[in-house]
């Protein structure tokens, strides 16, 4: 067996560990003579496993008991319906602060059920390069909410100081930085992420919500897309992605035993400040277009001098082991995603390779 290291953007690399455990597993899960797929989600064994889950996932976030936490289904993508669909309706306004590709997806879903304002965008011809600054920002103080994306996977930007928003609570979608650093919840009145990032495995959703919040989401939403519904039920109204939330489970208790997000974080600007060190200390061999103050230490993309460099560069980097170099289709060149199970090392492997490849074919 030969384990490459993974720079996938999502779905993308676990802790060797968990799929460690889970294989030892996989045949009988907590003595129940089952495996997790075959065991009721009515069962001890599983409800255990799933409050487990929601306590480890408070905790770690350093949620109060004014959170509610869920574990649902639909990605991402569906908290793009849900959160409007749930907060909006006549007369009522959200803000929404466009840094990128998913945030512009999240604004076609809000509009069709209610007034959205974009209280600032960075886009300029086509792309992204940056996080506004707070002066930039249009906020409407009656907003139910507003929206941002707090990692743009693709662009390669990180809000690295969230916006003051004043009293109006942020809806954020964390699904690519999620427990990478450490987050003051407080100006939080929503929290959603896939998990397939830095969480588990795709299939589960895990959103928070503040309790002022739900109170102000509507009733009379279609019953599966209603966050009373899952908040009433512990997300146990129908049956849950039992699979992916074990997983989730083993990833949350692997980020705990690594001492929590403050250490995660350390390893996570380690990482970064490695990577662009070697980027911007090329010689322009490397270039990143985002602007320094707006990158991500998650998703880090760049460009090599030629397209021919960029496609040499990836399968040279496939033959030596290092998978999923490639950008995103929209924007091309190379991302290197580096959640949190991807450690210091194999960043510091893939900054070997790419010293290597640069005095090589400059
Ligand atoms: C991957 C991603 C999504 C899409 O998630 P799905 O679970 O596939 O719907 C949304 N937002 C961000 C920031 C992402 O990185």
């Amino acid at each position: 067996m030969a384990r490459v290291h993974n720079y996938y953007a999502g779905p993308a690399a676990l802790p060797l560990e968990v799929l460690e455990e889970a294989r030892a597993e996989l045949l009988e899960f907590r003595g129940s003579g089952v495996s997790v797929m075959e065991t009721s989600h009515r069962s001890q064994e599983y409800d255990d496993l799933h409050n487990e889950t929601i306590g480890l996932f408070k905790e770690l976030m350093g949620l109060g008991d004014n959170f509610k936490v869920m574990l649902l289904q639909g990605g991402a993508s569906l908290q793009f319906a849900m959160v409007p669909m749930n907060l909006l309706g006549e007369g009522k306004s959200a803000d929404y602060i466009l840094t990128g590709s998913w945030g512009k997806k999240a604004i076609k879903e809000a509009r069709l059920f209610g007034a959205v304002r974009v209280a600032a965008t960075t886009e300029k011809d086509g792309v992204f390069r940056r996080i506004p600054r707070q002066q930039e920002l249009a906020l409407d103080p009656g907003a139910v909410y507003c929206h941002i994306t707090s990692n743009n996977t693709i662009f390669g930007t990180q809000w690295r100081q969230f916006p003051d928003t004043g009293s109006v609570p942020l809806a954020a979608d964390m699904s690519s930085d999620i427990l990478s650093r450490k987050v003051d919840p407080a100006p939080f009145g929503i929290i959603y992420a896939g998990a397939q990032k830095n969480l588990g495995p795709s299939g589960v959703t895990v959103v928070a919500i503040r309790d002022d919040v739900l109170a102000k989401c509507r009733k009379d939403t279609t019953t599966m897309l209603n966050y009373h519904t899952h908040v009433d039920k512990n997300s146990l109204f129908n049956t849950p992605p039992c699979l992916a939330i074990y997983i989730l489970h083993k990833v949350l208790g692997w980020t705990k035993a690594q001492g929590g997000v403050e250490s995660l974080e350390k390893i996570n600007d380690a990482k970064g400040e490695l990577i662009y060190g070697a980027i911007d200390g090329s010689n322009g061999f490397y270039n990143c277009p985002v602007e320094k103050d707006s990158r991500s230490y998650m998703n880090v993309v760049f460009r090599l001098p030629t397209e021919e460099l960029e496609k040499k560069f990836v399968a040279q980097g496939l033959a030596a082991g290092f998978l999923g170099l490639k950008g995103h289709r929209s924007v091309g060149g190379i991302r290197v995603s580096m959640y949190n199970a991807n450690g210091l090392d194999s960043i510091k492997d893939v900054v070997g390779f790419m010293k290597d490849f640069a005095s090589q074919n400059s």
